[in-house]
């Protein structure tokens, strides 16, 4: 007896919503980009309960008339693709036409709609009709969604809090936004607004209302063109950076996409720049003709392939590091800094004063007995980089940036551990810019923040810091709150050990000596005395080498020499 049968058309939907909608966001992307695609100029989203109770979608675009209006809930019903060969050119954001009956599969949808001035309701609840009726509507179409997933409890349960749910919402309507800045739209919930964007195609705009003011003061733009791609975008100048890479925001065609490689060659252009593991502010647009990609590849549409991918990453490359290069100013240390140097490096050595070529000794060191690093003569710098030193055993390299942030990290982690139960109240607020989705998620970790010694009021895009631990380094208090806050949202386990460490690296790199820079001799000794009280002073915090030794048994043999 044959036992297979073809499952009708609600059970499909169904099992086709559990590919397409995950979350309630996955309902606002597909209902927003209906309204793009039916070339609205003014969307408005406007929820309950972060959507759980009902999101309801308006937009100004072209409507449906009334066939088109019940049509639009079968599977596989599209206006956008009619033949096989528009599948390799799509312009449009959907193609599937999975949407409005996945949506209307797992919930309760009403859809309202006008053309040429007719306008039809339909109402469908759990992938079956319920009723249609004349309504009345201005030009363009209205989606209300109630009763998501109350058919289908296992997704119900994947839900996470409502503002987490709403968090990941603002965050897809600042994508759209800067996706299509000549589109207004308007994100409310239980009828608190929680972004707009004027329609008026000025993107420093909406990154000013996404990220501060302050971020959209400091943009680079680009532009650049290669056979296949078009390039545009803002990207920020160095000393604006962020330590993940949400911050990256791509767009081909329009349409947002995650690129690992993407980001990571825009991160490329800001090598030596910023420390490891930051990255900038940016947003990137690519455009190039639909047949060179293929967006097909992902059920959300989140990844997408490309032809001639290297090409595009060294057009981004070349387009995007001399611009950033040249905005960069080299900071120097701030006057407190300063006098930390001064401290450290303060002893001069005595060799040094006697003679021309000062043998740098072994310091006298309270804190660490053992002979680490050996006796050796300073004979000059290579490359403005690396030291060379000279004893009889051979020729010594040693890497004067990594050395100096292996000096550094150690002095800021003690200093650090030191006060690390301390709090200390500001006199005057610190103001850490927050886009709106990270303030969302923020305050479900107040009570984390302020067990860390945090104290703080989230207002809009910012939080206003009042207190803050006493081993927050003066002149740093806002980078390291930035750090802590941002580990809390990504959902980090948070060790006070760890953050402190984290941060003393991040500290000890952005101060420390860089590479390409002169140093004289006297500098050089004090270095080398200072590494010597390091704890660990073979590498640097990251893990590099600081110092290399070239035997002179190894240089005697390149010469021939060995009897
Ligand atoms: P797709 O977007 O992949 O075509 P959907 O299920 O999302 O599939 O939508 C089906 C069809 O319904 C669309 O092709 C479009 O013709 C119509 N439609 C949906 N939403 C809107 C809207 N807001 N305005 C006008 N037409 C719409
Ligand atoms: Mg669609």
């Amino acid at each position: 007896m044959s036992v297979i049968k073809k499952l009708d058309q609600v059970i499909a939907n169904k099992i086709a919503a559990g590919e397409v909608i995950e979350k309630i966001a996955n309902v606002v992307k597909e209902l927003v980009e209906n309204s793009i695609d039916a070339l609205a100029t003014q969307i408005d989203i406007t929820l309950i309960e972060s959507g759980l109770t009902s999101i309801t979608v308006t937009d100004n675009g072209v409507g449906m008339d009334k066939t088109d209006a019940l049509l639009a809930f079968e599977r596989h019903a599209t206006s956008k693709i009619k033949n096989i060969n528009d599948l390799f050119r799509i312009n449009s954001l959907g193609f599937r036409g999975e949407a409005l009956p996945s949506i209307a599969a797992i919930s309760r949808v009403e859809l309202t709609t006008s053309k040429d001035s007719e306008a039809i309701k339909v109402v469908f609840e759990d992938g079956k009709f319920i009723s249609k009726s004349q309504a009345s509507l201005n030009q363009g179409t209205k989606i209300e969604v109630t009763r998501l997933f109350y058919t289908t409890p296992a997704r119900f349960k994947y839900l996470k809090s409502p503002q987490y749910e709403l968090a990941m919402i603002v965050n897809l309507i600042h994508k759209f936004a800067l996706a299509y800045p000549k589109i207004s739209f308007k994100l409310t919930n239980n009828q608190k607004i929680q972004f707009v964007s004027l329609g008026n195609n000025n993107i420093k705009d909406i990154l000013a209302s996404i990220y501060s003011a302050d971020v959209a003061r400091k943009l680079i733009e680009f532009s650049g063109e290669s056979r296949d791609y078009s390039i545009f975008g803002f990207t920020t100048n160095p000393i604006i950076n962020r330590s993940n890479n949400h911050y990256v925001n791509i767009f081909v065609n329009k349409r947002n996409i995650t690129d690992t490689r993407i980001i990571n060659a825009i991160r490329e252009c800001y090598e030596q720049l910023i420390p490891k593991n930051r990255y900038p502010i940016a947003v990137l647009y690519i455009e190039c003709d639909p047949s060179i990609i293929d967006v097909n590849i992902h059920p959300r549409k989140q990844e997408i392939k490309f032809s001639e991918y290297q090409k595009l990453l060294d057009l981004i490359k070349t387009t995007v590091e001399p611009l950033v290069s040249s905005s960069y100013i080299y900071q120097t240390p701030k006057e407190d800094d300063i006098e930390q140097i001064k401290l450290e490096f303060h002893e001069p050595i005595r060799e040094y004063k006697e003679n021309k070529h000062p043998v740098i000794n072994q310091e006298k060191s309270t804190i660490k007995p053992k002979n680490v690093i050996p006796d050796m003569e300073y004979i000059g710098q290579y490359l403005g980089t690396y030291l060379i030193f000279q004893n009889e055993t051979g020729l010594y390299l040693l890497d004067q940036h990594a050395a100096a942030e292996r000096i550094r990290y150690e002095r800021y982690l003690r200093q650090m551990e030191r006060r690390h139960s301390e709090t200390q109240e500001l006199l005057l607020p610190l103001e850490l810019a927050l886009p709106k989705e990270k303030a969302i998620l923020l305050e479900e970790h107040l009570s984390e923040l302020s067990d860390f010694g945090i104290k703080g009021i989230i207002t809009n895009n910012q939080i206003l810091i009042k207190q803050v631990p006493s081993w927050f380094y003066k002149g740093h208090e806002l980078e390291f709150a930035e750090e802590i806050v941002e580990t809390l949202i990504s959902e980090k386990t948070l060790k006070k050990a760890d953050i402190i460490d984290d941060l003393a690296k991040l500290l000890s790199c952005k101060h420390s000596l860089k590479a390409n820079h002169y140093i004289t001799k006297a500098e050089a000794a004090n270095l080398v005395n200072d590494l010597r009280k390091c704890k660990r002073p073979y590498t640097c915090p990251h893990g590099r080498p600081i110092i290399v030794s070239i035997t002179i048994g190894q240089i005697e043999h390149w010469f021939n020499r060995v009897l």
